[in-house]
């Protein structure tokens, strides 16, 4: 099958699934060429192969409120592709989750994982339980009901869940613990744990630095210092705080940063004490970014994403599908020249386009994002290891596998008229290992 019938054809077995038709689009629409130079792939159909999870397990998973009433929730479980090693993606939390939303996203982490140059497959996880509003109590039941189920189906060379959105140190935690009960094993089949039970150092901080590193690495190519650069970030989750953290190291200047409820601007820009606030604001009380501007005495916009405000450099870090065509033609109108993507495909098709079509600096998010689960991969490491590295020896771990992830991105999406295309560069790259990959072992 050609690739261009694979979508059509993906999108009659698989309808109402938007996201996921999305995210394979784009990926087809940038190896083409790479694919028609090979025809071995098409006679093994490897394409669809690649395209369709492994396996998918749904399940229901039933826990008891504060006020003793019985919920139920969906829980799953992608595993996409293991052809270059274990399954390997975050769980998510979120009202909105359902199965377009967790193989579009499956279906990115192969793609990024085979970038990252470590041995990892795609997976991805999650359920449609919002943990926005709950007791500590509420969430501990419902990580431990959720492992119930997805226990048997994971290990430490099998699939490695990690978190996102919804998901950080204290769930993974509550499902690390449940699911060491049920296994009866303590070899780290989670990443983003405790640093007292087997994380690693910088795990919490690695995408967004990593989406920092990658950055600096793309103004290098244009000579341009981030020194004093204005940046709109989104979100204010374990993402985006760690970017604005790294951005303020390096004498960059935050002025955005949102949840879902709105935006806040500050045209001082976010210093350290700021931020400090905003982590025990989100990480501590579970408060709403509402408050900062109450506090600081800036503007917050309700209803609203921060793309329309002056910036040299936007960052998403929040959610899919959250920077649209009219966002981005307000990004360039008011002279951004680069985006650097902490979230997962934040970016519509139509928004990419304009990127592109201003030859701007444009990281999608399966490279610039790719820091979180290349320390996930090094926590694995350390883990059959046992042993721990220092922090200095992961970050530069992860300096040199974003610069690597550049480097590659460089090679596979440089144009003949010399703009980088970094959307064709990552997904060429990524798709040639996995592809050689599932080449070599077979038809399976
Ligand atoms: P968090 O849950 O820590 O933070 C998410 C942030 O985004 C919150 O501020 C949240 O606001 C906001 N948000 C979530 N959903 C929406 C929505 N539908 N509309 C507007 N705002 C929203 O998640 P992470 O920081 O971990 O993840 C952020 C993004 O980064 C996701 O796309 C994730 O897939 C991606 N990512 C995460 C990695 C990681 O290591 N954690 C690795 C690679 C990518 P509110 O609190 O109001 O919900």
């Amino acid at each position: 099958m050609k690739a261009s019938e694979v979508l059509d054809n993906l999108k009659r077995r698989f309808p109402n699934e938007p996201e996921y038709h999305q995210a394979v689009s784009e990926v087809l629409g940038t190896i083409e060429e790479v694919y028609n130079e090979h025809p071995e792939f098409e006679k093994s159909n490897l394409i669809e192969r690649l395209c369709i999870p492994d396996r998918i397990f749904s399940f229901r998973v039933t826990w008891m409120d504060d006020k003793g009433q019985i919920q139920t929730n969906m829980g799953y479980r992608i595993q996409h592709n293991n052809a270059i090693g274990p399954y390997k993606g975050g769980i998510r939390f979120h009202a909105s989750v359902n199965l377009s939303i967790l193989k579009f996203l499956a279906f990115e982490q192969t793609f990024k994982n085979s970038l990252t140059t470590l041995p990892m497959g795609g997976g991805k996880g999650g359920s449609d339980f919002s943990p926005r509003g709950k007791s500590n109590a509420e969430i501990m039941r419902f990580c431990q009901a959720f492992v119930m189920e997805l226990w048997r189906h994971i290990g430490p060379d099998t699939d490695v869940p990690a978190g996102d959105i919804g998901v950080g140190g204290r769930e993974v935690a509550y499902m690390y613990g449940m699911y060491k009960k049920l296994a009866r094993e303590n070899t780290g089949t989670f990443t983003g744990k405790g640093l007292e039970f087997g994380g690693s150092l910088i795990r919490p901080e690695a995408t967004g630095y990593g989406n920092v590193y990658f950055l600096l690495q793309m103004l290098k190519t244009r000579g341009i210092d981030i020194k004093g650069k204005v940046v709109t970030v989104s979100g204010s989750g374990n993402v985006a705080q760690y970017t604005v953290e790294k951005l303020i190291t390096l004498g960059a200047k935050v002025v955005t940063m949102s949840d879902s409820d709105g935006y806040i601007y500050d045209p001082d820009g976010i210093d350290r004490e700021k931020l400090d606030y905003i982590m025990e604001l989100k990480n501590l009380y579970r408060g709403r970014i509402r408050e900062y501007a109450e506090q600081y005495g800036v503007k917050y916009v309700p209803g609203a994403r921060p793309w329309g405000e002056k910036c040299d450099i936007a960052m998403p870090s929040a959610t899919q599908n959250e920077i649209n065509g009219d966002d981005a033609r307000a990004l360039l109108a008011n002279g951004c020249f680069a985006v650097s993507e902490g979230a997962n495909m934040p970016s519509t098709p139509e928004a990419i386009e304009e990127f592109l079509k201003a030859k701007i600096l444009y990281a999608p998010g399966k490279a610039a994002n790719a820091g979180g689960v290349s320390v996930s991969g090094l926590e694995m490491t350390q883990n059959a290891q046992k042993l721990s590295w220092s922090a200095e020896e992961v970050d530069e771990k992860l300096k040199s596998i974003m610069a690597n992830i550049h480097e590659q991105c460089v090679k596979y999406g440089t144009q003949p008229d010399g703009y980088v295309n970094y959307v064709k560069g990552a997904n060429v790259a990524g798709f040639m290992k996995v592809a050689r990959a599932m080449m070599a072992q077979g038809i399976l």
